[in-house]
């Protein structure tokens, strides 16, 4: 699985760029077939402005041929002068678009001595060498007249004729690519959703494991002999049991409760709340905590307005995961600071905390389910990534949101908003 994923990029990949390739070369040829179309297209033309000014001149001569060769050999008396300008002009224009030659172009008839015969008004000198030189007079004609005929350049014309095909290789390469790239991402979310079960599976059994081993080795002391006559050791093991127990559902509880926000079945019990109260409620509990680690928590409790309608189990939750979380993700002493405080009419509860902080990067992810940052030695700081994304999920059901601000090695700091009620 491991190898054929970057296989199957680079076997894409290099079918994307064989479809540019041969589609490029493709409307290479197209171009280049067109271009060469023109150049008949002009030929073609030249033709016919020759056969018309021939044409032209037995008509104005009134002599009729029996054959093509009495005319051909009467046509060495043609020569452009016969002809009046309006006519050269009509002649010329109507050929080249009968031959599909819609570029703009002058043009001039000279005669032997280069003077000029006919000339149309835009023709430059300049324009002479990049002209196609035609002799419009038969080979055994004495006057040996030219016809110059210039034209702009126009790279357009290309396009107009084939535009639609370019377009629409441009948009099907573009679809190939989009999905190429829609794949290609599916492939990686998918990858990194199998990595975050892995990782899942690993914590959870880690995390069901500790208690069950210490369960067992309570048991076994509960069933020795020595223990079984003595009601205060028997105490101490069975209140182990329960801890332990506790601690059990507890794992299993979060889990359940993720389960449960996904399926968004939690309904929240809403009332008044002082959250103040809770906040100190909370914070107690966990003082112990903090002790043993040497770590400090400050409460500053300045907000005016502090009363909310909030599910009291939830709200509690989410104060003591923000306050887990800091005493978890610190080195040693943890310094946590709880602060309220009004702003634009909520009530904002920021924990900070001087732990080892995170980058941007894991910010942005640490409110997704599962998510766990790989902080090196760290972790093997307990945890399933669920604290957050539920932390999250509650404080929206309150109406609330949660915002993030850390710095790697700095500390952390996270804050809640809460709508008030008085
Ligand atoms: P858990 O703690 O079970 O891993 P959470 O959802 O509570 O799950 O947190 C997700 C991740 O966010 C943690 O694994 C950790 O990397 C990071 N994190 C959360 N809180 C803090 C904090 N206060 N300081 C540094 N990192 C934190």
């Amino acid at each position: 699985m491991k190898k054929v994923f970057p296989l199957i990029v680079v076997l894409i990949t290099l079918s994307v760029l064989g479809i540019i390739f041969i589609q490029m070369s493709w409307i290479k040829n197209a171009i280049d077939l067109r271009k060469q179309q023109h150049d008949q297209d002009i030929a073609q033309a030249i033709t016919r402005i020759k056969d018309a000014f021939y044409d032209r001149f037995a008509v104005k001569t009134g002599i009729e041929f029996s054959d093509e060769n009495s005319r051909m050999y009467f046509m060495k008396n043609f020569s452009a002068n016969f002809l009046t300008e309006g006519e050269i002009h009509q002649i010329i224009d109507q050929s080249l678009k009968r031959s599909n030659v819609h570029n703009k172009y002058e043009y001039s008839i000279i005669d032997i001595f280069r003077n000029s015969i006919v000339t149309s008004r835009g023709f430059r000198n300049e324009y002479i060498p990049s002209s196609i030189n035609t002799q419009i007079t038969t080979e055994h004609s004495p006057y040996k007249e030219t016809l110059l005929l210039y034209f702009y350049e126009d790279n357009n014309y290309i396009v107009r004729q084939l535009g639609w095909v370019i377009a629409a290789s441009v948009v099907f390469t573009a679809l190939i690519i989009s999905a190429f790239g829609l794949t290609v991402r599916t492939m990686f979310t998918q990858k990194k959703l199998s990595e975050i079960k892995s990782d899942f599976i690993n914590n959870m059994t880690h995390e069901l494991k500790t208690p069950l081993a210490t369960i067992s080795l309570a048991i076994d002391a509960l069933t020795n002999e020595k223990v079984i006559h003595d009601t205060e050791k028997i105490r101490y093991y069975s209140g182990m049991i329960k801890d332990e127990n506790k601690r059990m559902n507890k794992q299993v509880e979060k889990i359940l409760q993720a389960a449960r926000i996904e399926r968004q079945e939690i309904k929240l019990n809403l009332q008044e709340l002082n959250a103040h109260d809770i906040i100190r409620k909370v914070a107690e509990n966990l003082e112990l905590q903090i002790q043993e680690k040497n770590g400090m928590l400050t409460l500053k409790l300045a907000a005016q307005r502090h009363i909310l309608e909030a599910d009291e189990v939830h709200f509690s939750n989410i104060i003591f995961n923000l306050l887990d979380n800091a005493i978890k993700y610190s080195k040693d002493a943890p310094r946590i600071e709880v602060e309220t405080l009004q702003q634009s009419g909520m009530l904002a509860i920021r924990v900070r905390d001087n732990g080892i902080g995170m980058n941007k990067e894991t910010q942005a992810r640490i409110f997704e389910k599962f998510y766990r940052a790989h902080t090196g030695n760290l972790h093997n700081v307990k945890g399933f990534g669920l604290g957050l994304s539920y932390v999250k999920a509650m404080v929206e059901a309150h109406g609330g949101k949660i915002k993030v601000d850390s710095a790697v090695g700095k500390g952390s700091t996270f804050t809640a908003y809460f709508p008030v009620i008085r």
